[in-house]
Formats: C-alpha cells, sequence, structure tokens
C-alpha cells in the first residue's frame, strides 16, 4: 500500500516506521523543516524500551513538496494542525484516498469532511503512544492497538483490507462497533485527565490522591452525559470514571504526565478546544449548558497566554 502519514509527529513516526517495516510503501509528510531535514539527512531514529537506538532510512517531506498520490493518509497532526494540513494537501486528495484519522479529540472526523467525501473517512482511537525526543527522533514503550470504523459503514467495504494493511505491522487494529462514542469515551478521559493534570501541574497518580477527585471528575463528565445526550450520541460517565480511576495505579499510568501536561511544559498549543473546549461549544449550541468544561478551556488558555504560547 502506498501510505502517506500527515503529521509525522511522535505517533506519525511511530506507525510510518512500523508501516513501513511491513512493506508498506510511507511517505512521512510534517511542517516542521527541522524534523523533516533530520530525517532526510540522517534517517528516523526510533529509542526502544531497552534504551537502544534503531535509524531507519524514510521518505520525508514537506507538505509542499508532496506530489504523488497515495492509496491511505493517516493524519497523525494534533486536532487543531488538521484543517491547515488538509489545506496543504488538497492537491493530492483527487484519487480519493482512504482518511484514517486516529488523534484524540472530538472534532476531527467533521474537520475531515470538510476536505474529503464522508465515505472516504475511517475514524478511530489508540492506545499505543509515542514520545517526539527532538528532530528525526521518537522514544517509544510498550505496545498498544487501535480501534477503528468507517464513518459511513454501508459505502465502505475496504474496512477488511485496511485492518490487514495494519496488523501486517502488527499495529493491533481491529472494527469498533460504535466509533463516535469510542472517541467521546477517550476524550472525556482527556478532558479530566489532561486538563486537571495540567492546571495542578501534576501526574496521574498525584491528581488521584487528590481527596476531592471524583468531585472534580464528576464535574466534567456530568456536563459531558448531558451534552452527549443532547447530540443522541452513547455515553456513560459511570463507566468513564472506572476507566479513569483504574489510571491512578502505579503499574498502569499512575506515574505518567499526560500530553497536554508536556505540551504545556514545552510551550506548545494544547488541544483543549477539542476536548472540554468541544464540549463546552456544541453543549452552547444545543441549549445544555456546560460552565464547568467552558471555564476548564478558559483557564487552559489563560495558561497558555501566560507561558507566551499562541
Ligand atoms: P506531536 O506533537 O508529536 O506531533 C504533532 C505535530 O507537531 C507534528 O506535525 C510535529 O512535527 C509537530 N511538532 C512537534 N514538536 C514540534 C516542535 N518542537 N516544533 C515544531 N513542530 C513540532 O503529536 P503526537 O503526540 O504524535 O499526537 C498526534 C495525535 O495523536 C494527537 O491528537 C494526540 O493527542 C494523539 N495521541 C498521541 C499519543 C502519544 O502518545 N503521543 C497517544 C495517543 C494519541
Amino acid at each position: 500500500m502506498k501510505i502517506a502519514i500527515a503529521g509525522a509527529g511522535a505517533m506519525g513516526c511511530r506507525f510510518g516506521v512500523k508501516l513501513q517495516n511491513a512493506g508498506h510503501q510511507v511517505t512521512l509528510i510534517d511542517n516542521w523543516q527541522d524534523h523533516v531535514t533530520a530525517i532526510q539527512e540522517h534517517g528516523l531514529t526510533v529509542t526502544t524500551d531497552d534504551g537502544q537506538d534503531h535509524i531507519t532510512p524514510m521518505t520525508a517531506k514537506r507538505p509542499a513538496d508532496v506530489t504523488e498520490r497515495f492509496d491511505l493518509v493517516i493524519l497523525f497532526t494534533k486536532a487543531m494542525q488538521m484543517d491547515q494540513m488538509l489545506q496543504q494537501l488538497s492537491g493530492i486528495l483527487d484519487n480519493q484516498p482512504i482518511v484514517l484519522t486516529l488523534a484524540n479529540g472530538i472534532g476531527n472526523v467533521e474537520t475531515i469532511e470538510r476536505h474529503v467525501p464522508k465515505d472516504r473517512v475511517v475514524a478511530g482511537t489508540t492506545v499505543w503512544s509515542s514520545s517526539l525526543t527532538g528532530p528525526g527522533h521518537i522514544t517509544v514503550t510498550g505496545t498498544g492497538s487501535i480501534s477503528l470504523q468507517a464513518i459511513v459503514p454501508e459505502k465502505f467495504d475496504e474496512l477488511p483490507a485496511l485492518i490487514a494493511a495494519l496488523n501486517a505491522a502488527h499495529l493491533n487494529a481491529s472494527p469498533a462497533e460504535n466509533v463516535l462514542a469510542a472517541i467521546w469515551k477517550k476524550a472525556a478521559l482527556n478532558s479530566v485527565l489532561n486538563t486537571y493534570c495540567t492546571l495542578f501541574d501534576c501526574n496521574i497518580g498525584e491528581f488521584g490522591s487528590l481527596p476531592n477527585w471524583r468531585t472534580l471528575n464528576d464535574a466534567v463528565l456530568t456536563e459531558f452525559a448531558a451534552v452527549a445526550k443532547a447530540a443522541h450520541i452513547q455515553f456513560d460517565a459511570a463507566a468513564d470514571t472506572t476507566l479513569i480511576a483504574a489510571q491512578f495505579d502505579p503499574d498502569k499510568n499512575g506515574g505518567h504526565y499526560p500530553s497536554m501536561h508536556q505540551d504545556m511544559a514545552k510551550k506548545r498549543p494544547t488541544e483543549i478546544d477539542f476536548l472540554n473546549g468541544y464540549v463546552a461549544q456544541l453543549g452552547k449550541k444545543l441549549g445544555v449548558p456546560a460552565p464547568t468544561n467552558a471555564l476548564l478551556t478558559q483557564l487552559i488558555h489563560s495558561q497558555e497566554s501566560l507561558r507566551g504560547i499562541k
């Protein structure tokens, strides 16, 4: 398969190298010039669990330099970078490739649908992880899985072939039964853990040790449940709370600082508008107030401003 990874940061590079090692023809596409140049000149360096560095020669390009066509475009920008990436790639989308998003946050499918026919879009969630250590260098730990579904399943018969292509690269992909519900479930978890850990400058275990963590959690999830109900999206706040509490264990994710915390520390914009911010906005549109999520969004944006992040 000819595969473009559009947004080749931490996750895009991890997926890209695995897909290339499985025999797919992969092009990494990214706007960060130093990163693209480093991969072009020295290959992609992947540091694995055992501390070993693995260098793989890979094709890397800026969006403006991409002219070929692809069977599959995997969008792995941050949610707020997706619209720009799709605009930059508009010239190569005319052969109607499959466009897959596994990015975090709600609203990515709506962004993609502005550029790509709905029946070519596949969305999902993933628990793979990765860190961008520097230009041309990622650090990876553990394994993961992917759950995915076409946005118009009745008009898309390529899901088994797509899953087979991903699984040839040992990405552990399987079909989702209700991908929008899965996206909301993950976004709700991130809207609690990412947001509070960033505001309190703490890791997941420390958040879980707060005597009032449950009150803070419920304030976010009660609004998620009300907005999801009005939008006809399946959402179970109690199940999400159980999933969140399971992360506090030091043997699970207790010692981990969520990605929003890392973005803030590195002075990079956060995905808050696609988490708590999305629910606050959708609630406003549907006449369902979501003041806690609106306030948390403002608090994160204030912290971004104080750090000079645009
Ligand atoms: P990332 O921040 O590593 O990369 C996203 C984009 O930002 C890339 O285009 C990258 O080149 C650019 N970028 C990164 N650092 C930069 C710098 N210093 N200067 C200029 N540009 C820079 O994003 P990611 O972690 O791969 O996440 C992609 C999506 O996947 C997000 O929606 C994220 O929430 C989600 N996700 C991430 C993980 C993870 O472990 N990283 C896990 C699951 C889901």
